[in-house]
């Protein structure tokens, strides 16, 4: 068996940790040599020339903390720059743009929700603090007070992790013909009218895809639809790899914008389903692509290659997460939710339950002495780099 690699590297700090596994079945004595771009494993039957891909530098000078850690093979720490893009990835603000037409798919099974819709504007909604800020600011009562942002025909408005269009302009498939035609407006079937009555499933696979805000306005997650410029063709993306993008980017837009960390997952009904802790989101994950987490792709549908020498380069958010279905932290809990000012994230609870899932399996996929951090479960990583751009 060949030796396997694991570095990660914090792009600010320039500081990388180092697993390097297989060295199991080797006789000894091994010899271990490091080089600004390769390593090599050297022992008496056997050697192993490990290049790591351009974008990374060691410095093999600066190795330190040297440890054998059983079942997972050598740790070692050293300084590492790393020169990898992350621009990759869109936000849905940044996809949507005024005057270009656009097509809203149910991401979980591809049917059209907005079919051709060309926004005259695509603005972003206040922030939930917003009237407060207004009542701090202004010496007269808040003149918005009670009064909801809701969009007009041919509006889009964009929240943390949804957005409102006005229900005129969803329409059904083209070619779509059934009884639901025969209702005075197409939309009213895709709502049902029970509540949980507000919710709107997607009429083919039944996904929760949002809710109705108002008789005329629909409130659509971000992470339930997928939103393509109608002058490109469809392509499916695995819901898994979906999701992920979509969390990280949330993730992301928080931490940057308003260094917010901390986060109380719920679902619609307002039932907490985790709490997320964001470490950092400047990790780059170089790793043996037969090794670790990638055994957990066979989830995402993704291929990886069988040879154990190639390395796979990814950007990744650190994160500690804590699933709260059981209750098993109320105190913590309770603490999260009133006193540290983490922020909520509303999904639909099959989106809540499929992030938990995936930070498990990332969780599983990592070497056991990187899973847990006092009593979190230490997940790592989250890929960030999950390229959404149109092909
Ligand atoms: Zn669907």
């Amino acid at each position: 068996m060949g030796s396997r690699l694991r570095l990660e590297i914090r792009k600010n700090m320039e500081t990388g940790s180092l697993i390097l596994g297989g060295l199991e079945g080797k006789r000894f004595p091994i010899d271990i040599s490091v080089s600004q771009s390769a390593l090599q494993i050297q022992s008496p039957d056997s050697c192993d020339k490990l290049h790591l891909p351009q974008e990374v530098k060691l410095v093999p000078s600066t190795c330190r903390y040297v440890q054998h850690v059983s079942g997972e093979g050598l740790h070692v720490r050293m300084k590492a720059h790393v020169d990898y893009k992350t621009e990759n990835t869109s936000t849905v603000k940044e996809i949507l743009k005024c005057q270009e037409e656009y097509t809203f798919y149910c991401q979980s099974c591809g049917a059209i929700i907005v079919h051709q819709q060309q926004f005259l504007r695509v603005l972003p909604l206040p922030t939930e603090n917003w009237s407060s800020l207004v009542e701090e600011w202004c010496c007269h009562p808040d003149p918005f007070a009670n009064r909801r942002c809701l969009p007009k025909v041919n509006d889009c408005f964009l929240g943390d992790t949804f957005l409102l269009v006005n229900k005129a302009n969803i329409s059904d498939p083209p070619g779509e013909t059934n009884e639901m035609s025969a209702v005075p407006h197409p939309v009213d079937a895709n709502v049902s009218k029970s509540k949980e009555n507000t919710k709107v499933v997607c009429q083919r696979c039944k996904a929760v895809l949002g809710e109705s805000m108002s008789s005329d306005t629909i409130q659509y997650y971000i992470t339930e639809i997928m939103i393509r410029p109608s002058c490109h063709a469809y392509t499916m993306i695995s819901r898994n790899q979906f999701v992920e993008s979509m969390i990280v980017q949330i993730l992301l837009k928080f931490s940057s914008s308003r260094s917010t960390f901390r986060f109380c997952v719920q679902g619609q009904n307002g039932k907490l389903f985790l709490l997320l802790w964001l470490l950092n989101v400047d990790t780059v994950l170089i790793e043996s692509t037969s090794s670790g987490r990638n055994n957990s792709y066979f989830f995402s549908g993704n291929a990886s290659s069988d040879s154990s020498q190639s390395l796979e380069v990814q950007n990744c958010a650190r994160l500690l997460y804590i699933p709260c279905i059981d209750k098993s932290h109320p105190e913590l809990e309770d603490k999260w939710m009133n006193e540290t000012g983490a922020h909520s994230l509303t999904f639909p609870s099959r989106t809540c339950l499929e992030l938990i899932l995936l930070l498990s399996l990332n969780n599983a996929s990592l070497p056991h002495s990187l899973r847990f951090m006092n009593e979190w479960q230490h997940h790592f990583p989250m890929s960030l780099l999950q390229d959404l751009s149109f092909q």
